[in-house]
């Protein structure tokens, strides 16, 4: 008899959990550790913040289902994990022990690293829904009072899709609302070029976004390091290819959205072995950490190693697929141990995005993530707004009824020829 223990319920935790539970003998034990019993659609928050989603539509209680379905769930959260002791210190002083722990706790922003940036500061984030909710006050007073604004991602960003997602998004509900006239925008990015993604690009996103840029009459800064930012007013040094001081810029704004760096949250972070310097989660290409063998990392909390140099450093995204393919390969990995067999199934890790647009979008597929690829795709259109609503409702639709993968969702993706798992099981040399 066996106790898992899933440590977070975000996108990855919850369809971990549910994935584990599949695996798991009717004698074996899972229990989520979260904070607070509701799961958030992360990827929505771009819309709650202009108004076009409220929470209620994104948000699910997890206490009926994971009751449901056999999960214990501990809301308290955890204060720190002990691998050495096989045990969770939760928030309350009480420890639960594991057999074996999926951590699953997704980033920490880092706003702190920047004088004034996030929502304790002068910039707005789209990145939790409490954020997204007081960024939708900052649009409407905007839309009352126009003037200048600008949405990016900051140095050590890896997220960058949302960013450019809420530009067009906002610059969608500004013409809407009949003041995207008054109001100039300027997208700052630490990325080397527009549509890099932190991945080097994909198909041809630098020519699909800097088009979409210039039809949107939107300005850009690139390889840009945001100093400080004041009450209205960014201050970027922009770098040159080789790293030093090109053009400082002063950019006031009625209304800003930057993204900040992500890093490991407070609970894993500093501990001698489970983590990087930066507090993600090392892992070998089972999910499993080398050093304690029965601790697992999925999501962003993950570690993965960086693309490669950039004058402004940039990290490599963690995308919703690329996180299941983890979730799957984690729970067979695990199921494997269980039956005293070794560890055999690797995440593809393909980066399969859609970033909506308002009305229309682009869409990628980078196969492998590090190019050269196999299949380096992207493609622009009104079909990715559909595509990423139902991306939406379909993801939701299974957090509410507990199951990770329908058949006919394995069906759709294996007959785009994309997998999530490559099985170790027939490797040779
Ligand atoms: P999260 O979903 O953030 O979950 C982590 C969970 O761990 C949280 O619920 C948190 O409360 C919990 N936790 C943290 N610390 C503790 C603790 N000490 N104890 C207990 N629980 C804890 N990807 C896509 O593929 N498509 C998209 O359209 C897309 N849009 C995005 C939009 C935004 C604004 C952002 C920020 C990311 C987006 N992503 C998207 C990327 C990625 O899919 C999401 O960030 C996703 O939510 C990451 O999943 P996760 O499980 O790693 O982290």
């Amino acid at each position: 008899m066996a106790h898992v223990v899933v440590l977070g319920a975000g996108l990855g935790g919850v369809i971990m959990a549910y994935e584990m539970k599949d695996q798991l003998g009717r004698d074996d034990r899972l229990t989520v550790i979260s904070q607070g019993s509701t799961y958030s659609f992360v990827p929505s928050n771009p819309w709650v913040a202009v108004g076009w989603r409220d929470r209620d539509e994104v948000e699910v209680d997890l206490t009926e289902v994971m009751g449901r379905r056999g999960i214990a769930l501990l809301t308290q959260g955890a204060a720190r994990v002990h691998p050495a002791e096989n045990r969770v210190e939760l928030t309350d002083g009480d420890s639960l022990g594991y057999d074996y722990l999926v951590i699953a706790t997704g980033p920490e922003l880092a706003f702190d690293e920047i004088p004034g940036l996030g929502p304790a500061g002068h910039t707005e984030s789209v990145c939790q829904i409490d954020h997204a909710l007081k960024a939708r006050q900052a649009v409407e007073a905007l839309v009352a009072k126009p003037g200048p604004v600008v949405i990016g991602a900051v140095q050590g960003a890896s997220c960058f899709g949302p960013a450019y997602e809420f530009l067009f998004i906002l610059e969608k509900a500004l013409r809407k609302a009949k003041v995207r006239d008054r109001v100039p925008m300027t997208f700052v990015t630490a990325e080397p070029y527009i549509g890099h993604l932190g991945l080097d690009g994909v198909g041809d996103t630098k020519g699909l976004l800097e088009g979409q840029m210039r039809a949107h009459h939107i300005k850009w800064i690139t390889n840009a390091r945001v100093a400080s930012v004041d009450a209205g007013m960014m201050h970027v040094e922009e770098l040159d290819e080789d790293a030093a001081l090109r053009r400082r810029h002063e950019l006031p704004f009625a209304f800003s959205m930057m993204l900040p760096a992500f890093r490991g949250v407070a609970a894993v972070r500093g501990i001698e072995g489970l983590c990087n310097p930066r507090g993600f989660i090392l892992v070998d290409r089972f999910q499993r950490n080398p050093t304690f063998r029965n601790v697992f990392a999925v999501g962003v909390g993950a570690a993965i190693p960086p693309l490669g140099p950039t004058p402004v450093p940039v990290g490599v995204p963690k995308t919703g697929f690329m996180i299941e393919s983890m979730v799957t390969a984690t729970a067979m990995n695990i199921a494997s141990l269980l039956r005293g067999e070794e560890p055999a199934e690797v995440g593809t890790w393909n980066a399969f995005c859609l970033a909506d647009f308002g009305d229309g979008g682009v869409a990628f597929i980078a196969q492998p993530q590090i190019p050269p690829r196999n299949v380096n795709w992207s493609s622009q259109g009104r079909w990715v707004h559909y595509a990423k609503i139902g991306f939406e409702k379909y993801f939701l639709r299974k957090i509410r009824i507990g199951k990770s993968e329908p058949f006919y969702e394995r069906l759709a993706l294996r007959s785009l020829g994309i997998d999530k798992l490559k099985s170790t099981h027939h490797e040779t040399g």
